[in-house]
Order: C-alpha cells, then sequence, then structure tokens
C-alpha cells in the first residue's frame, strides 16, 4: 500500500533505525520512544491491525511474536518488557499497519518500584 507509513518503511523508502530484518518481519526503532527501549516490530505483509494478522495469518501471527522476542533478547530487556498492540483509533492505534510496541528499561508499574 503506497500510502502506509510502515509499508513504505518496509519498502525501504523511508528510512528507519532497523534492529531486525527477516524474510516476513523488520523492526525498528519507535521514532518517539516512551521508554530506553521502544522498538515496533511490523510484518511486511501489509494488514491493519493485529486482529485482523490473527485471524488471516495465524503462522505470520506466531512469527511476529517470535520476532519480538527476538529484539527482547538483543536489546537486554527479555526478563521485563510489554508487547502493545494498539488495535483502532478508539484505543490510540495512529498507523494501520499492525505493529507490537516493544517496550523496556523502565519501571511501568504503578505507583513505580
Ligand atoms: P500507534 O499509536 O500504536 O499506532 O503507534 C505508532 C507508533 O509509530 C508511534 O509510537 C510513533 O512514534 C511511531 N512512528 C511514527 N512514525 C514513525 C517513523 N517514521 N519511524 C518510526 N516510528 C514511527
Amino acid at each position: 500500500m503506497s500510502d502506509c507509513l510502515f509499508c513504505r518503511i518496509v519498502a525501504g523508502e523511508i528510512p528507519a533505525d532497523v534492529v531486525l530484518s527477516t524474510d516476513e518481519v523488520l523492526a525498528f526503532r519507535d521514532i518517539d520512544p516512551k521508554a530506553p527501549v521502544h522498538v515496533l516490530v511490523v510484518p511486511r505483509e501489509h494488514f491493519a491491525n493485529i486482529h485482523e494478522l490473527a485471524i488471516a495469518a495465524p503462522s505470520l501471527t506466531s512469527s511476529l511474536i517470535a520476532a519480538a522476542a527476538d529484539v527482547a533478547e538483543s536489546e537486554g530487556v527479555a526478563d521485563a518488557y510489554r508487547l502493545v498492540f494498539n488495535t483502532g483509533a478508539q484505543v490510540g492505534q495512529s498507523v494501520f499497519h499492525v505493529h507490537g510496541h516493544i517496550l523496556g528499561g523502565r519501571d511501568f508499574t504503578w505507583p513505580p518500584g
């Protein structure tokens, strides 16, 4: 989809700080990080959100989660991280190409500590 930001990153048309690249998946640093580690993991193929991906392509869904685990390992946060998929504008999704946020390196508990 030529008007999709993450399709354009996958195609190499828009630069990104890539941390993992496979035949199926790309992972790159979020441009506006909310934690010391904030990496986005996306399938190369376009699906709007995790709900559509999980129903249409369970094997690719599995690859995406496995890639997120690999990124957590390589980023040194495998012991504690969040993997977040926003699904729908109402809950904050702003880019409609499915992406998991891998967030780590700080305390997310409330109250902190
Ligand atoms: P969401 O709100 O769940 O759809 O998340 C979209 C994420 O994409 C946000 O955290 C943005 O900071 C991030 N983002 C937007 N544009 C870029 C970009 N060009 N490169 C990397 N991350 C981006």
